[in-house]
């Protein structure tokens, strides 16, 4: 609807990066018009509020989305913890190596940041192959949390992440 039409006439694309092949969709941009991103954040609050409003945790991915996920917790009113690439958060840490659309990499999250049983909401920028999001479900379920959902503003339908992925996966705009 024109909510997703603004949305996404605000993200642009580049070919050809970071690698030769790759189209990329820069979420980045969408913060150039102040209008689209506030459109976007109340469309993600809203599907949140609607389909899983039993969240305690939302759980965000270095770095993009680390752009929503901090405000969607902070609008619910529930904690925000990161997951981040290795190295990069202090104290004891669990962690996931995994495959992405351009390479490899390991993923960490913070092994107390999360309580057993805690119901989880991961959110990320963009679903390519599903490597990320189902490396975060594991280490979310490794701390004893439940992946209640993965919520991507943008899915790249023709890598088919979402079948790698072992929990449902809702995405906004489709490319
Ligand atoms: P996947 O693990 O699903 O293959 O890749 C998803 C991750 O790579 C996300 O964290 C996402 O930010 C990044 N990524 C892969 N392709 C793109 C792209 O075209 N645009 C953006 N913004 N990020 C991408």
């Amino acid at each position: 609807k024109d909510d997703i039409e603004l949305v996404k006439s605000n993200i642009n694309s580049y070919p050809d990066f970071p690698k030769s092949g790759i189209l990329f969709r820069d979420i980045f941009s969408i913060f150039n018009n102040p209008k689209a991103a506030k459109v976007l954040d109340s469309v993600l609050l809203r599907y949140v509020k609607k389909i899983v409003p039993q969240t305690d945790v939302v759980v965000a991915l270095e770095s993009r989305g680390f752009l929503f996920g901090p405000t969607l917790a902070l609008e619910m009113g529930v904690p925000f913890v990161p997951v981040r690439k290795k190295g990069k958060l202090p104290g004891i840490v669990y962690q996931k190596s995994y495959a992405l659309e351009y390479g490899t990499d390991i993923l960490e999250i913070q092994a107390s940041s999360i309580q057993r049983g805690q119901k989880v909401l991961i959110v990320d920028d963009l679903i390519a192959t599903g490597g990320t999001l189902e490396a975060s479900c594991q280490l979310v379920r490794q701390c004893g949390g439940e992946v209640l959902q993965c919520l991507v503003v943008m899915e790249l339908q023709d890598l088919k992440g979402k079948e790698k992925v072992s929990a449902q996966v809702e995405s906004f705009i489709k490319f």
